[in-house]
């Protein structure tokens, strides 16, 4: 019998379940995203809104996979790092199924995940990876075990940036997606470039680009300038992390991976230095239950148990390298 997994994703926005085989085929990834009535994400909000559709994407990703509850070999979900109330709905019911169902619980680390899907569709070996998503931003790589942090965000991640400019001139949630649309049509107006080493910081940027909409600066040139100058800051730092791990290949994941000129200016930056480019497919860029899956699969098929109930407990500031990577 093929070993069959299903993944919980509730790190955040989203409430996503997949399913997936041991060789990596997605039998199932359904979802449903939560969007604030009115400013940002209120943790307890989104929480709500992932315990009353948790059923029904659950039921729907059953029938995709053609699947029932007693036919997985084992239950994985997010455990962290994630809003808290958030990352409680999915542990919740991932113990349900675990106890109900007698099924192994696998705790898995939301951000290896984003790096692991990657990966399985990309066909990506041992690249620097670009994690940008909507709390996250990191440069990370693979070494001696673990996933290393060479660059992040010294405060907060690119997609909150772009969401909360988004939100402050009225243009909606996800911010992303519409600010790349506004930019389609704008030309360069000045904004910050902050690097340090091989980190990076936005809000200052996000700052000086609500004062420039404030005095009446034109929506599409600061969505353009916007992205210029934090996509350029984000494939300097990468090109940096790649000179200094010595790797040949740069993997694009997380939410903001969605992004047309993030994937043009990287790949611009690979090809002027020989290396290659891989960006994960967009459906499987932002949060989904997918990653989780798979994941979950490749600690199962190392470990063959799960965690106890006692082990389960969720992790809000999990970091990526405090994982011991057990199954390359
Ligand atoms: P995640 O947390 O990985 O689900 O990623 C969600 C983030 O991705 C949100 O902040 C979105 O605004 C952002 N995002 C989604 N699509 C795009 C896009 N096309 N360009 C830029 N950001 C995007
Ligand atoms: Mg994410």
């Amino acid at each position: 019998m093929k070993k069959i997994l299903l993944g919980i994703e509730s790190t955040a926005h989203t409430f996503g379940v997949g399913v997936v085989d041991e060789n990596g085929n997605i039998l199932a990834n359904e979802k449903s995203m939560f969007i604030p009535p009115s400013g940002g994400i209120k943790p307890r909000d989104a929480a709500e809104h992932h315990a009353l559709v948790a059923k029904g994407v659950l039921q729907s990703a059953l029938e995709k996979a053609k699947i029932s509850l007693s036919d997985i070999s084992a239950v994985a979900f997010s455990q962290g790092p994630g809003l808290a109330p958030c990352l409680r709905v999915g542990a919740i019911l991932a113990r349900f199924i675990s106890l109900k169902y007698e099924k192994p619980l696998i705790g898995v680390n939301h951000c290896i995940a984003h790096i692991e899907i990657g990966k399985l569709l990309t066909h990506a070996k041992d690249p620097v990876t670009l994690y940008v998503s909507g709390g996250n931003t990191q440069i990370l790589a693979f070494v001696d075990k673990r996933y290393r942090v060479f660059g992040e965000t010294q405060d907060i991640g690119i997609g909150n940036a772009l969401d909360k400019f988004a939100r402050e001139v009225g243009i909606g949630f996800p911010g992303g997606p519409k600010i790349e649309e506004f930019a389609k049509h704008g030309r360069w107006v000045e904004l910050p470039y902050v690097v340090k080493g091989i980190d990076v910081a936005f809000s200052g940027i996000i700052t000086e680009a609500l004062k420039l909409w404030k005095s009446g600066e034109k929506l599409a040139d600061i969505c353009f300038s916007l992205q210029e100058v934090c996509f350029a800051m984000l494939t300097e730092v990468t090109e940096r992390a790649l000179v200094h791990c010595d790797k040949n290949e740069i993997m694009l994941t997380g939410g903001v991976a969605a992004n047309q000129r993030l994937r043009e200016m990287l790949e611009i930056m690979c090809k002027e230095r020989g290396a290659k480019f891989y960006a994960v497919p967009k459906e499987f860029a932002g949060d989904n239950g997918a990653m989780i899956a798979w994941n979950g699969m490749q600690i199962f098929k190392v470990l063959e148990k799960g965690i106890s109930i006692e082990e389960s407990r969720i992790r809000p500031k999990w970091r990526t390298d405090e994982v011991e990577v057990i199954w390359t």
